[in-house]
């Protein structure tokens, strides 16, 4: 649980600033033809290569968005990038550079910012992307990390959220709930070790659920998959805040309504197996868990018959008139209003 130990300690202080973005970004190879200049001068510069570029920002603060106790500094730069890879897919676009915006306090030794980078350079390789520059700055108290991502799709590529149908059906890939069940499992262990260090963590046949909280990915392989099949979404949206809340921007963007069957869902049986060690229902990680990093996406009911044997894309349900709301349906014929609960970082009061 000790993720912040150091083994060996340098101080940033000895390095200075440019010491150290020169020790973050020393042996950087470009990868995507259109990234030109990467770091080194005031900017980078990327060929738009006469495609359309998709840009999307995360900011990232300690104690709000993450939570170090438990989250190794690698997963943190990993996650850090990869979730903005994924704003990217949702836009059924294909990320291609970064750049790492960093406050950190003299708490951290340079072995930590290093093991960040180290994660931040995984996401970028395995998904090749271009760290092609950032910032690096000081801080009072905590980590702070801002990404921007940079990412290019054909003109008609681009895949918006407000412009599903009727009738339309959504389809989800993946499955959902397991970073929620995998983030209440480390609070709770964290919770035991503050009241007994010496106690091991009980995370035995857990490694699922914690892997989609502390590793998730950015579904590129799906949007890969679609195009491959002929397929464009009518539109998508990554669940980073939980299906309730991710579907309400769809219906309310689209104007229309939507009717989501609960027996549909699709859930890992470790998901399953934690909720109900918790007595939580499944469902509710499902519809107001989040940070699942997976694919929400309509498409047109002619196109099912390409879509209905692909593994891993689950058709929960479709699309209806505005009038008639946003409900889910449980197998015993109930009728449930969705509504958004969902992680909305400045309405909480307390994080999940
Ligand atoms: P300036 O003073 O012109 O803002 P900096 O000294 O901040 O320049 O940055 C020098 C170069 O290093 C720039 O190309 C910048 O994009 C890059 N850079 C700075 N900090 C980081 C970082 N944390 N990660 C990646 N690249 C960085
Ligand atoms: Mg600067």
């Amino acid at each position: 649980m000790q993720a912040m130990e150091d083994k060996k300690r340098s101080e940033i202080s000895e390095l200075g600033e440019f010491g150290l973005i020169d020790h973050l970004t020393r042996n950087i190879k470009l990868r995507n033809k259109s990234s030109l200049v990467g770091v080194g001068d005031d900017a980078a510069v990327i060929d738009h290569e006469n495609k359309l570029k998709l840009v999307s920002t995360d900011l990232l603060v300690e104690g709000v968005h993450f939570d170090l106790s438990y989250t190794p500094l690698k997963h943190l730069g990993y996650k850090s990038a990869v979730v903005n890879f994924s704003d990217i897919c949702a836009m059924n676009g294909k990320p291609e550079q970064i750049t790492v915006g960093i406050a950190i306090s003299n708490r951290f030794s340079l072995e930590a910012i290093t093991e960040l980078y180290e994660g931040i350079k995984l996401a970028c390789e395995k998904y090749q992307v271009d760290l092609v520059g950032g910032d690096t700055t000081s801080s009072l108290s905590g980590l702070f990390i801002s990404v921007t991502v940079i990412g290019s799709a054909e003109k008609d590529e681009v895949v918006y959220r407000n412009t599903a149908k009727e009738y339309e059906l959504i389809c989800v890939s993946g499955d959902l709930g397991g970073a929620y069940m995998g983030l209440l499992v480390l609070e709770r262990e964290k919770q035991v070790f503050k009241a007994n260090p010496d106690m091991q963590p009980d995370l035995k046949g857990m490694d699922y659920i914690l892997e989609r909280q502390l590793k998730p990915e950015a579904r590129q392989d799906v949007v890969n998959t679609l195009r491959g099949i002929g397929i464009k979404p009518t539109s998508m949206i990554d669940i980073s805040d939980g299906l309730a809340s991710d579907i309400m921007h769809i219906c309310k963007g689209s104007d229309i309504g939507c009717l989501i069957f609960t027996d549909k869902l699709p859930m890992d049986p470790v998901t399953i197996q934690t909720a109900s060690e918790f007595q939580i229902d499944p469902n509710t990680a499902v519809m107001n868990g989040g940070e699942d990093y997976e694919l929400l996406f309509t498409i047109r009911q002619e196109d099912y018959d390409k879509i209905k044997d692909i593994s891993g894309i689950s058709v929960i349900g479709h699309m209806t008139d505005a009038s008639s709301g946003m409900y889910l349906s449980t197998p015993d014929g109930k009728a449930v209003e969705i509504k958004a609960q969902g992680w909305d970082g400045l309405k909480k009061t307390e994080s999940p």
